[in-house]
């Protein structure tokens, strides 16, 4: 009843505020701060800016350094380069990730990946998170011509994984774009916070809800002793 497990990449399988803020540290420990007291406020301003992912990351250089009171034009875009080429030496996964995925293969269970952005950032992301051997299918928004929450790109997921929607559960941070997205697509659902919050009045819930990946692999086992206890 559950063949394949799909993830969402970002804030899901790759912990990506951590990463970054990793990498932005490490990026500024050459760049004079101004009236920032240290490198970690730096990153949690980046974070902030970056609105999880949500806002281009040459308008977050651009007003940090202008918060900063350097407006010069030519460092702004050196460090966009740099995140460009060098933010994914920093990645790292949520805790458990390989396992978790490795118990489920070991389950019988496909394993694909949906992510939203850009293919050249979010493949670097993926390949550091060794994501390309773990995993059976992945699909970028851009290179696949949709975005989540559009009902396609799941559709293409499952298709690519040779299974029907109805028997995938996918698993993602983000209500809009993954619970929502992938409920409309016919899939059950995980919801994996990370700080993101649920809307207000949304009209669909998530069928299972995690605060660790490594509850996920029990989660799934449950429901499926669930269905066998109503079949039996
Ligand atoms: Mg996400």
């Amino acid at each position: 009843m559950i063949d394949a497990v799909l993830f969402d990449l970002d804030e899901t399988l790759f912990d990506r505020s951590s990463s970054l803020n990793a990498f932005v540290q490490h990026q500024f420990s050459n760049v004079d701060i101004g009236d920032f007291s240290s490198l970690s406020e730096v990153a949690a301003r980046f974070l902030e800016l970056d609105r999880r992912g949500c806002v281009s990351k040459l308008d977050v250089y651009g007003t940090l350094l202008g918060e900063i009171g350097n407006s010069d034009e030519r460092l702004i875009k050196d460090l966009f380069d740099d995140y460009e080429a060098n933010a994914w030496r920093h990645a790292r996964p949520f805790e458990g990730m390989s396992d978790v995925i490795l118990e489920l293969r070991r389950s019988g269970k496909k394993i694909g990946i949906v992510s939203n952005g850009q293919t050249h950032i979010q493949l670097r992301s993926l390949l550091a998170l060794n994501l390309d051997r773990l995993a059976d299918a992945y699909l970028i928004s851009e290179q696949e011509g949709c975005r989540k929450p559009d009902t396609e790109i799941f559709l293409k997921g499952a298709m690519r994984l040779s299974v029907t929607a109805s028997k995938c559960v996918f698993v993602g941070d983000s209500p809009e774009a993954d619970i929502i997205g992938a409920h409309a697509a016919g899939m059950r659902t995980v919801w994996f916070p990370n700080g993101a919050v649920w809307p207000d009045g949304a009209a669909v819930r998530a069928d299972g809800m995690i605060t660790s990946l490594m509850e996920l692999p029990a989660l799934i086992a449950q429901w499926i002793a669930d269905a066998d206890d109503w079949l039996s």
